[in-house]
């Protein structure tokens, strides 16, 4: 099992307490029992991906704003999706919507190699600066439209998108790996989506719906339009 090496460093300890916690009363109790999961949601330092004056409230049971108008998701939600793609650790795998890294962080913790493509670059750059603040070296990051995904590493054992479409891209269903599953928000601009995974096995794809969820909008070529955003 791959072990996260994060880099020694006071921060790092500070909100331990917190994020046990966090495990204890948002996770376990609503189903996320995944050890790797839980065990990286217990030392990946989510306050370092949020800003300064929002760092006491990082471990809260609630989304934050990260800036652009985008969020950083709920930790039960990074949970339930990052234990639906199944990761044992040899995995290559697609983040659609880097935002401010601390899903992609999960990830990398979790699998061989992270791709994770962002729309903004602002966010694209403060991401990388903790990326290697913490020495996450297993991360590739890329600034572009991820709706039509990162054709030149696939296929990808497992794909995440984290931002809400009105359909999965096809794109990335094509770079999906067989056998290999996807999971992403699926639904209207406003209001409720749901979060659904995709399989792919033998040459089908079948699909499941896991949760209702509220994710901020997928803007591109095979999501909604910049124009009315
Ligand atoms: N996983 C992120 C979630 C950020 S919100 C986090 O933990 O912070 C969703 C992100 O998806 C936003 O940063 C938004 O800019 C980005 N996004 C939206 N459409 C995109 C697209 N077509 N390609 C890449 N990123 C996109």
């Amino acid at each position: 099992m791959k072990t996260l090496t994060l880099r020694p460093d006071r921060r790092t300890g500070k909100y331990a307490k917190a994020r046990e916690r966090m495990v204890r009363e948002q996770l376990l109790p609503r189903g996320v029992t995944d050890p790797r999961v839980l065990e990286a949601m217990a030392r990946l330092p989510r306050d370092f991906f949020v800003d300064e004056a929002l760092r006491g409230r990082a471990y809260g049971d609630h989304p934050l704003p990260i800036g652009e108008g985008q969020t950083i998701s709920q930790p039960y939600v990074v949970a339930l999706m990052t234990q639906a793609l199944r990761l044992r650790g040899r995995e290559k795998v697609l983040e659609i919507g880097t935002g401010c890294g601390y899903q992609t962080a999960i990830l990398a913790a979790l699998c061989d190699r992270v791709y994770t493509v962002e729309r903004l670059k602002s966010l694209h750059i403060k991401a990388r600066r903790v990326f290697d603040e913490l020495h996450l070296f297993n991360i590739l990051c890329k600034i572009d439209d991820g709706t039509l995904g990162w054709p030149e590493h696939g296929p990808y054992d497992a794909i995440m998108v984290t931002a809400a479409g009105p359909r999965v891209p096809e794109p990335l269903i094509a770079q999906l790996a067989d056998p290999g599953i996807l999971v992403m928000p699926v639904g209207g601009r406003e209001g409720v989506q749901e979060l659904v995974t995709v399989v792919k096995e033998q040459g089908e794809t079948r699909e499941q719906v896991l949760d209702s969820v509220r994710f901020v909008s997928l803007i591109g070529d095979h999501g909604w339009r910049a124009a009315s955003s």
